[in-house]
């Protein structure tokens, strides 16, 4: 952006670089030319107004293994081989112009492989011109009335404007036209046959809304840049053969003495951080034939040096620059406003760029390649600070832009990142040959319509009252007119209002004087004279007052105006003021959705890390309890085991220690009745042998009294300590009167059902002996049954007596034991054979052991007791019953 200083108002102190946020994309444009002959492949179709599509040459696709191949560009919009460049000016040059003019500033390029249209496009040819002359034309058209006479606006050396004053603007307008090499501002369309008809006057056009009151003039400059080096295409340069003279890559140019090679310029930047070319020629031009002269007379030096220096022209890139200045005229609306804060300067750039080829179309050797490598890098720049600057805007990264890497960069930064309207026209040539070049074109050209540029913001209105060039222009012609009729004739067409005055006048006395005596014609007529002058008079002094009175009224009326617009100038500002604070109140609110969607975006990662952590404790969790509920249930099972353990410990203990105390009892009892039996037959032994001494047949008693008693009855030796033996059967009556029985029969006895079964009157009845019974009875007697030696069941009746013991419990002591047998006649001859063998000590001591055995246990055991040998006993009795 080129942009002056400048203010809003003359009391307003001008405001600072206006900030705006709209952004435009780059519009990008697409010109496809004819094919240069009709026989010629192409691989470019025009499928819309907006899309192009190429498809890959024959040559091409055979070589990609026959690979079909077909891309489409789209771009702001397409122009066919048949595009008029009046149509194509209107879409891409004319709002251009029109920005220009309303002081903002422009940047257009065409692009494109060498002999695709660049040059057409922007230069055209005699009858067909092209967007340059007709930008120009347009800006001519439109400010032709309102320009500045020359020298009034000039530039400063720093890329800024300057309003001379009247004086010097004449001196200098005075020095030019002294100059005869430089050519007066043709009044009439001048004709140069080189560039005859590029532009047709039938085809003008104007701009809109053109500031009437300011002034402006337009300055030209036209630089090529080669090699990336800056050459000043418009310097007058003055030949000098003594210097060396050196071309642009800085190698001396030898046997060239007419021809002065151009000294290449540098580029700087200006207070407002504009680029410009330092000390380059800006020709101030007043109309479109002047302006076009100069860019021709340019254009021919730039064809002399290219042939000079054996140069190829599509390697360098021609820029034309249009500034156009403009100044409010102050409030007479005479003059440009003295104050260089007010001038605002706009300027459109026109760039015709070297060819987008990646080598030389000629013959590329020594310099020429070095050359084609320089070109290819400013384009190439170019192609990087276009994707840069694509990315930092795209993806809000702040890289940096290689502007300063190529001369055509840095000079169009400020299009870039200030701001302006950039665009682009892509010029191509449809045929098969370009194909690949055209590709790497169109990527390029697809690209850059995704850069934005800022959009330039509109001039600040200037304080004074509208309408002061036409009512200085109306005030001019009134006056001339007025001179000219105080001038002119007065008879004839002369104006009715004068006449009517002339007429207010009293009428003029004869003044013919009648003779020498006449004294009465000459004063008549100095009388009426002398009224005359008097009503003149007081005409003139009415007239005056009435001036003065109008003067005053107007001036007030001004006054007032003036305040009322000053009023309005200042609600405008205001109104500014509000855009601005709106504008940043978007921007804020614009950077706080973008931090609060990075938020939001930072809150869902942060939620979903969340949500995996809990989803993680979760399971943690659930495997925890689920762990100490199977330890908790492997406790309580350990537990369990534990009681159960020691129940069985326990009862186990107390078992054996039962069955411990009761072995000890049945061993005492065993061994007090062992002691009780072996004394008894120790006494019957002695009663024996005492009695024997009385009676010798007492030994033979047994087998007697065997005989004696039925033969189902075998008695054992009486237990009776003492007195003769008695019959049971008689004892048994007899003892039920006194004494009082326990009659003790183990569930598992057999009923016989025979006589022989002890009946014992009074008798306490008890299948397992206890203590309570005990108590009660002073006798004893256990039916005990068991298997004889030859099969038969044999029940023995085991008596005896009960005593106390000294512990409070009973103990019983065995007196006596009957034996009941029931024989079969078969079997009585074994079974007195197994009873003769009674008084064998043997047999009768196993005999007796084995029941004291049985009636211990029958005493001790525990009725429901499924332990313990004696038990067993019994249960293998039973077993064995017949
Ligand atoms: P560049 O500047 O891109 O190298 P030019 O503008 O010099 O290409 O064009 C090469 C040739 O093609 C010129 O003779 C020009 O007249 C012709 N040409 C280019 N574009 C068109 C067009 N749109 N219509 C007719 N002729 C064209
Ligand atoms: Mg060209």
């Amino acid at each position: 952006m080129i942009r002056q200083a400048k203010g809003k108002t003359p009391r307003r102190p001008p405001p600072k670089k206006p900030s705006n946020n709209q952004k435009d994309p780059v519009g990008v444009y697409c010109r496809v030319r004819p094919l240069g002959a009709e026989d010629e492949e192409c691989c470019i179709e025009v499928i819309s107004n907006t899309t192009i599509q190429l498809h890959a040459p024959d040559g091409l696709k055979a070589n990609r293994n026959g690979e079909f191949k077909e891309t489409q560009y789209s771009f702001k919009k397409v122009f066919g081989i048949k595009t008029t460049q009046r149509e194509l000016f209107e879409d891409v040059a004319k709002p251009l112009a029109q920005d220009l003019i309303h002081g903002k500033n422009g940047l257009l390029f065409t692009y494109g492989v060498t002999g695709s249209g660049k040059t057409h496009t922007m230069t055209g040819s005699p009858g067909q011109g092209g967007l340059l002359p007709r930008s120009l034309d347009m800006i001519f058209n439109s400010i032709g009335p309102y320009q500045a006479k020359r020298y009034v606006f000039k530039p400063d050396d720093k890329n800024g404007m300057e309003v001379q004053n009247q004086v010097d603007a004449l001196l200098d307008r005075q020095k030019r036209d002294s100059q005869t090499s430089v050519p007066k501002t043709p009044n009439t369309r001048r004709v140069d046959p080189e560039f005859a008809d590029m532009i047709s006057p039938e085809e003008a056009c104007k701009a809109e809304g053109v500031d009437e009151d300011s002034s402006y003039s337009v300055f030209v400059s036209y630089i090529e840049i080669y090699n990336n080096y800056i050459y000043d295409l418009l310097e007058e340069t003055p030949f000098d053969p003594i210097k060396p003279k050196w071309n642009g890559a800085g190698t001396p140019v030898r046997n060239i003495t007419e021809f002065i090679p151009p000294q290449s310029k540098i580029l700087r930047e200006d207070q407002n951080h504009n680029m410009y070319v330092a000390g380059c020629t800006e020709v101030e031009v007043k109309s479109t034939e002047e302006a076009f002269e100069v860019f021709w007379r340019g254009q021919k030096k730039r064809r002399i040096a290219n042939t000079q220096l054996n140069r190829e022209s599509s390697r360098s890139h021609s820029v034309f620059i249009v500034k156009l200045a403009q100044a409010p005229l102050d409030a007479d609306g005479d003059n440009v406003l003295q104050d260089k804060n007010q001038v605002n300067v706009s300027q459109l750039c026109l760039v015709d760029l070297a060819g987008s080829e990646r080598t030389s179309r000629t013959r590329a050797e020594g310099n020429r390649l070095r050359e084609a490598g320089n070109i290819n890098q400013s384009l190439m720049t170019l192609r990087t600070c276009i994707e840069v600057l694509r990315e930092n805007q795209m993806c809000g990264t702040n890289k940096m832009v290689p502007y300063r890497d190529s001369k055509v960069t840095h000079l169009f930064k400020n299009y870039f990142d200030g701001e302006g309207k950039v665009r682009m026209v892509v010029c191509v040539n449809p045929k098969a040959d370009d194909y690949e070049e055209t590709l790497l074109v169109m990527r390029f050209a697809e690209m850059t319509q995704e850069v934005e540029v800022a959009r330039p913001v509109d001039r600040p209105i200037c304080g004074f009252a509208a309408g002061r060039r036409q009512r200085n222009q109306a005030f001019k012609e009134e006056l001339t007119r007025r001179l000219e009729e105080r001038g002119g004739p007065v008879d004839g067409d002369c104006p009715t209002v004068l006449n009517q005055l002339l007429q207010a006048f009293p009428p003029l006395p004869p003044c013919e004087i009648s003779g020498p005596n006449d004294d009465v014609t000459l004063p008549r007529l100095i009388e009426a004279l002398e009224k005359r002058h008097k009503i003149r008079q007081m005409m003139i002094e009415e007239y005056n007052k009435t001036a003065t009175m109008l003067k005053s009224v107007l001036q007030e009326q001004d006054g007032n105006i003036l305040s009322k617009e000053n009023v309005i100038q200042e609600q405008r500002g205001k109104l500014g003021e509000k855009d601005k604070m709106l504008q940043n109140q978007k921007n804020e609110i614009d950077r706080l959705e973008k931090k609060s969607k990075m938020l939001e975006y930072k809150i869902d990662i942060l939620q979903k890390t969340t949500n995996i952590y809990e989803e993680d404790k979760r399971s943690l969790q659930n495997e925890l309890e689920s762990r100490e509920q199977r330890l908790q249930r492997e406790m309580s099972e350990k537990r369990r085991i534990e009681a159960r353990m020691q129940g069985m410990v326990s009862d186990t203990k107390l078992k054996w220690e039962k069955e411990c105390e009761r072995r000890v009892n049945a061993k005492q009892l065993e061994m007090q009745n062992k002691l009780w039996v072996k004394d008894e037959k120790l006494k019957q032994l002695k009663a024996i042998v005492t009695e024997g001494k009385t009676e010798n047949r007492q030994p033979q008693r047994p087998s007697r009294e065997k005989d004696k008693v039925p033969p189902k009855r075998s008695a054992s030796p009486s237990p009776a300590p003492t007195g003769p033996p008695v019959r049971p059967l008689h004892r048994r009556s007899h003892s039920a009167g006194g004494e009082r029985w326990v009659d003790h029969k183990p569930t598992t006895n057999v009923d016989l059902d025979t006589v022989m079964q002890p009946n014992i009157p009074n008798a306490i009845k008890v299948n397992a002996p206890n203590e309570k019974a005990l108590s009660k009875c002073d006798k004893y007697v256990l039916t005990h049954q068991e298997v004889a030696s030859d099969g038969e069941i044999q029940t023995k009746l085991i008596k005896g007596e009960v005593f106390k013991t000294r512990g409070g419990g009973q103990s019983v002591q065995f007196t006596d034991i009957e034996t009941l047998k029931q024989e079969t006649p078969v079997a009585a001859s074994r079974k007195r054979r197994s009873s003769e063998s009674g008084p064998d000590s043997e047999p009768m001591e196993g005999n007796w052991t084995d029941v004291e055995t049985r009636c211990s246990v029958a005493v001790e055991m525990r009725a429901g007791s499924n332990l313990g040998p004696g038990y067993q006993h019994h249960g293998y009795t039973k077993r064995r019953k017949p």
